[in-house]
């Protein structure tokens, strides 16, 4: 038995929100076990649960009182431990061995920043034990344990973690993610109805996506990339191929240079104007807002005139308020004016292919402009272009890319 290969899987919160899709999941596993793999199966907590104990938490500390982190992180935990003992009672009554570990049991062991816990490493001891006993393991999701045996969590979304990690530890063969999506698309479907499935992706191009929208947490694809765990995003309603997400030569599909329009709604742009340009302003500004953990993406400085400069930058649409107060308190920075606008949005083309080849950009821009959206702040990395456009130009803005680079057509 331990010979055979092992696949991890993993059940997101709204495949399994409710005791008849526990049951249905049960059923796929139990038909994947009788077709011989070794299973691990990563569940995160059913439905809204963690939304639910959050609120919880923050009504049953009062008003004025914020939640202790430890106690929070051992609240949240037992969300993925209701999945995965009820999966075990699920799957046990079809008649297969099976058993579930919560995250120290399966031997996640983290750092100690509670609710944002890094994984330190897997110690895949008991899980080993149990495939070798021909069980079929449950792994509650989202949680490790700290040096001095405290429940940490890994943040929000945190279970496609655990389950990359797993299979990194065990050398399985794939991990497959299964959720409310069949897969990774061209572009958001709701958006642009031209949006095509990808049969395959390279964790670069992924990543990009990921940060850029797509449903899969970062975290975990940048994991998948260093152990090189070649990842399948997959419904787990349907028998549908999904997406293969891998480090190899693309081998489905013909290399194309650009592989997605992945578009954000929820973006802020803040602006600080009349800056003094000098060292140290940048910092003073920037500083507080890390200290407030609020993440700054697009930045731009504008060539300074008379000695004074403008600043924008722009954050997640629910970090503006916060942003605002931040940017507004810094005296050192001396500004003449700071303003804040919730209605942006970040459009971008994402592809491995734009590398050492010039041209993209002016093909972006172009399009862009014969759709009339205008652009108002740009950023680049090696496989990417963002524009900053604003948020009633989005679709507009995708569907122009979408066309122009002819991702609704399949390779040739
Ligand atoms: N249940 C956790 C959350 O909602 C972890 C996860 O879903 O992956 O964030
Ligand atoms: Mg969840």
């Amino acid at each position: 038995m331990s010979q055979e290969q092992i696949i991890v899987q993993k059940f997101g919160g709204s495949s399994i929100a409710d005791p008849i899709r526990i049951r249905e999941v049960a059923s796929r596993i139990c038909r994947s076990r009788l077709a011989g793999a070794n299973l691990v199966i990563v569940v995160s907590a059913m439905g809204n649960t963690t939304d639910d104990l959050i609120r919880l938490a923050g009504e049953t500390a009062g008003a004025d009182g914020a939640p202790n982190l430890r106690e929070v992180d051992t609240l949240l935990s037992t969300g993925e431990l209701v999945s995965a003992t009820l999966m075990a009672i699920a799957i046990q009554s079809m008649g297969q061995d099976v058993v579930s570990l919560s995250g120290t049991q399966a031997g996640i062991r983290t750092e100690s920043t509670h609710g944002s816990a890094r994984i330190s490493a897997v110690d895949p001891a008991r899980l080993r034990r149990e495939l070798d006993a021909g069980r079929i393991l449950i792994v509650a999701g989202f949680q490790g344990v700290t040096e001095m045996g405290d429940v940490t969590t890994l943040g929000r979304g945190g279970s496609d973690t655990t389950a990359v990690a797993v299979a990194a530890a065990l050398g399985a063969e794939r991990c497959e993610i299964y959720t409310d999506v069949d897969g990774i698309y061209t572009s958001d479907p709701r958006l642009v109805p031209e949006a095509r499935k990808l049969a395959e992706i390279g964790y670069e191009e992924m990543l990009e996506m990921a940060m850029l929208g797509a449903k899969m947490n970062p975290r975990s694809i940048e994991l998948g990339a260093v152990y090189s765990v070649p990842m399948l995003v997959a419904s787990s309603f349907a028998d549908a191929p999904g997406t293969l997400i891998h480090g190899g030569e693309p081998t489905l599909e013909v290399r194309r240079a650009i592989t997605g329009i992945p578009v954000d709604r929820n973006v802020a742009k803040i602006t600080v104007r009349g800056v003094k340009d000098r060292p140290g302003v940048a910092a003073a500004l920037f500083e507080p807002l890390a200290d407030a953990g609020i993440s700054v993406d697009v930045i731009v400085q504008n060539a300074s005139a008379d000695g004074l400069t403008d600043m924008t930058f722009t954050v997640a649409r629910a970090d503006v308020q916060r942003a605002l107060a931040v940017a507004r308190d810094r005296s050192e920075v001396e500004s003449s004016e700071v303003t804040g606008d919730p209605d942006m949005a970040k459009v971008s083309v994402v592809g491995t292919g734009m590398q050492n080849s010039p041209g993209y950009a002016a093909r972006m821009f172009r399009a862009l402009a014969s759709a009339g959206v205008n652009i108002e702040m740009i950023t680049t990395s090696e496989i990417r272009i963002t524009c900053i456009v604003r948020r009633d130009q989005a679709q507009a803005a995708a569907q122009a890319l979408h066309a122009a680079f002819k991702l609704d057509k399949a390779a040739d």
